[in-house]
């Protein structure tokens, strides 16, 4: 369409491993806010989360590639791997910003996420650069746009300008990385829960199982 502007959503998680929810939810927020593009980032050096358990930045780089095959809609940014130092999301949308100066951008957040999101570093500068979308996980949901006059479910020391947070329904897919990291430890199968291509490569690599066992 003439004069549309790309919307492309921004997906940053660990992705320790990638899975099938994380497939789900992404091709719905593309579905439901007409994306033209879903860029998903692995993490390289989080500050929410704990380093030392992480598995290294290229293993889960691997598979996120392997998590997205097949749909053109996704792509894979490395620009967190890349990066020294702690990975903020306000320096990670800065330079999309500078790189797609025409798009709209789609921060896309589990409430979870969202819960915490007065936290992270210049939540006010990341909602000047793109919009917030909420997904809905585990049957929580924000239920609808937040407005001027909502302040019953945001974070609590935010003022957030109308239209900036918006609630996104996504099928319910109760599926976490921490299930599937316990599963492979307990030596279940996890083809219900990841792309057969991440599971390839927790098996050949070895992922997720204690070595005291
Ligand atoms: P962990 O269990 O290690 O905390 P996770 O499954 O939450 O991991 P992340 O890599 O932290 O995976 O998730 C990236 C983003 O995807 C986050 O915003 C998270 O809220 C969201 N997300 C992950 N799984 C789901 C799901 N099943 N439904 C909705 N959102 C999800």
């Amino acid at each position: 369409m003439a004069g549309r502007r790309r919307r492309i959503g921004v997906f940053g998680g660990t992705f320790d491993p990638p899975h099938l929810g994380h497939r789900s939810v992404a091709l719905d927020v593309a579905d439901v806010l007409d994306l033209d593009e879903v860029v998903w980032i692995p993490a390289g050096d989080p500050p929410h989360k704990r380093l030392e358990q992480l598995t290294p930045a290229h293993l889960r780089l691997r598979m996120v590639r392997a998590a997205t095959m097949g749909e053109p809609r996704f792509s894979v940014s490395e620009i967190e791997v890349n990066r020294e130092g702690p990975s903020y999301t306000v320096d990670t949308l800065r330079a999309l910003r500078s790189k797609e100066p025409k798009a709209d951008l789609y921060l896309i957040v589990g409430i979870d996420q969202y819960r915490t999101f007065d936290t992270w570093r210049a939540p006010e500068e990341i909602l000047t650069l793109a919009s917030l979308a909420v997904m809905d996980r585990g049957g929580e949901s924000l239920r609808r746009d937040i407005d001027a006059e909502d302040t019953a479910r945001r974070p609590n020391s935010l003022h957030l300008p109308p239209g900036t947070v918006i609630s996104v329904p996504v099928k319910r897919i109760d599926v976490s990385s921490t299930r599937v990291r316990a599963a492979v430890d307990r030596g279940e199968s996890i083809v219900a829960l990841v792309p057969r291509a991440v599971a390839r490569i927790i098996e050949a690599e070895g992922l997720y199982r204690r070595v005291d066992r």
